[in-house]
Formats: structure tokens, C-alpha cells, sequence
């Protein structure tokens, strides 16, 4: 039996077929899941009602994570339409495009900080506050989307990674709160992959073909991959995890250096 069936799961951040999103919402379609999708900004609309639709579903709504207002509207909407959650998958992050190159030193402005800060992690605190009363009595799981860049310096990540950092600790401080309730939350820290938000972080394919060859596995890693991951650690399957950042990284962090460089 596919180990999400019955599961209600939202899913936010889809942008494209290349997003961490997609790749999570192809694995819970393929494991069971209802899925309920939102969009940020009209432009977005039709492509992730065309995404939603080739899974089998049509529950879309509009989402943009700086307006109360709008989490609010979507609490109620997923309320009337669905009843209940079961999932919320955060996968949204953002920082003003001039932070992502050069120095952090240079470039990082107090605005830019504030917006990465409240885009990329206050959201999901605000997320789960407003999916919250929908998994009441349920075994709810939340999950978020992390970087190595929230741990260590990594260039031109920049004001990305202080954001990080605070959205890992986010997710612990949610994961204490919620563990009572039977809640659990927890972030998979992905290896760098093609994306629009990380198309904005300047030399980003010299980050993708370092990654590939300090690698364990020598190669990079893909959203399915990632989605892989996700929807284990959604599931039922992995009731006995949560407050976790688990490294879907094809190896990377673990290594203390590659064979091959100066010197060999
Ligand atoms: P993506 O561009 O496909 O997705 C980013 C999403 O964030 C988009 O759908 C965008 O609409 C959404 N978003 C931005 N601001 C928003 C707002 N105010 N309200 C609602 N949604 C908003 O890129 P992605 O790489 O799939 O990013 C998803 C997550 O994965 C991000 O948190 C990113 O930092 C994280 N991540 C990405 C990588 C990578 O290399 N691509 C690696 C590790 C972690």
C-alpha cells in the first residue's frame, strides 16, 4: 500500500517543474496523498493549477507568506473545502536578489536581512500557526526546506544564511511545541539544485559542479530525490522523528575533503 493514502497535504512553493515542490508533490501523489497547492502572485496561477491538475488535483490557492490576510483566507478555504490537514510542506524562501553576490559584509543591507528573515523563516512559523487548528487530533507533520548555508559560510549564499539558520531553529522551537499535540516538524537540508530562487544566487553552477565533485556520490542531487525523502519523513513511517534537519546531499556535508584537488 502506498504509505501516504488518506493523507491530506499542502503543499506550498511550487514555481516550476524543477522546484524542491515538485519533486515532494510527485512523491506524496505517487504515495497516496490528496494534495492541495498555493501560488504566490497571479503570474504563478496557471502553471501550478496546470501542475496541480496532471496529480489529480484542482484544490489551488493564492498565497503570498508576508500577508496575515492571506494565511488567514487559506486556513478557511482549505477548512471548507477539505476539512482537515494532514501535511504542510513550507518550501518558500527569498532574499532581495543584490544580497546574493559578492560579500556578505558589503551587500547586506538591514531590508534585505528583514526580508529574508520574515520570508524565508518567520513564514513558517506563521504557516504552521495557521494550518495548525486544521491537524487538531491528527498526527500532523510539518516539513521545511533548508541549506548548508544556515551552518556554514558559504560564498554568495550570504543573507540567505543567517535566514536559514533561523528557520532550522524555527522548525526545533515548532517541532517542541507541537510534539504533545502528536505534531511532528521537521527540515531536510537539500544539495544545491537548478531552481528559479537559486538561479539569484550569483555563481550558482560553480556551487552546483563544487557540490558534484566534494560529493560522496560525485554528482548532485535531484528534487525527486529530495521528494523521496519528504514524503518519508511525512508519513507515518517516520513517526518516531521529529525537530530533525535530515541532509538529502548526496554526501556532501560529512566529507572533510575530496581526493583529486591540489597536491594529489
Ligand atoms: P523555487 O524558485 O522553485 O521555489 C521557491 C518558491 O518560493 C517559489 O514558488 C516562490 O513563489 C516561493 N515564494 C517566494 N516568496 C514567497 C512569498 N512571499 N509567499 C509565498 N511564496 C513565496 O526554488 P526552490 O529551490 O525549489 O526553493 C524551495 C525551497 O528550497 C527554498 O526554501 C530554498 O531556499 C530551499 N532550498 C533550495 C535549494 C536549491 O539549491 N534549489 C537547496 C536547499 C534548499
Amino acid at each position: 500500500m502506498a504509505f501516504l493514502e488518506g493523507k491530506k497535504a499542502l503543499i506550498t512553493g511550487f514555481a516550476s517543474d524543477r522546484s524542491i515542490a515538485a519533486g515532494i508533490a510527485r512523491a506524496m501523489h505517487r504515495e497516496g496523498a490528496e494534495l492541495i497547492f498555493t501560488y504566490q502572485g497571479d503570474k504563478l496561477e496557471g502553471r501550478v493549477r496546470e501542475f496541480a491538475q496532471s496529480l489529480g488535483s484542482d484544490s489551488v490557492h493564492a498565497l503570498d507568506v508576508a500577508s496575515d490576510d492571506d494565511l488567514a483566507a487559506l486556513t478557511d478555504a482549505i477548512r471548507a473545502r477539505h476539512g482537515h490537514l494532514d501535511i504542510a510542506v513550507h518550501s518558500i524562501g527569498f532574499a532581495p536578489r543584490d544580497a546574493l553576490q559578492g560579500r556578505f559584509i558589503d551587500n547586506t543591507s538591514r531590508e534585505a536581512f528583514g526580508i529574508a528573515q520574515d520570508i524565508s523563516a518567520y513564514s513558517f512559523a506563521a504557516l504552521a500557526r495557521a494550518v495548525l487548528p486544521l491537524m487538531e487530533g491528527r498526527q500532523g507533520a510539518m516539513l521545511t526546506l533548508s541549506y548548508l548555508g544556515a551552518e556554514r559560510a558559504v560564498p554568495r549564499y550570504n543573507v540567505m544564511g543567517p535566514a536559514k539558520a533561523a528557520l532550522e531553529s524555527t522548525m526545533r522551537y515548532l517541532a517542541a511545541d507541537l510534539g504533545p499535540d502528536g505534531i511532528r516538524v521537521n527540515a531536510i537540508s537539500a544539495g544545491p539544485i537548478k531552481t528559479l530562487a537559486a538561479a539569484g544566487i550569483s555563481g550558482f553552477r560553480s556551487m552546483l559542479s563544487k557540490a558534484e565533485g566534494m560529493s560522496a556520490l560525485k554528482r548532485n542531487v535531484t528534487a525527486d530525490e529530495v521528494g523521496n525523502v519528504a514524503a518519508f519523513l511525512c508519513s507515518d513511517l517516520a513517526s518516531g522523528i521529529t525537530g530533525e534537519v535530515t541532509y538529502v546531499d548526496a554526501g556532501f556535508r560529512m566529507m572533510g575533503f575530496a581526493e583529486g584537488g591540489a597536491g594529489d
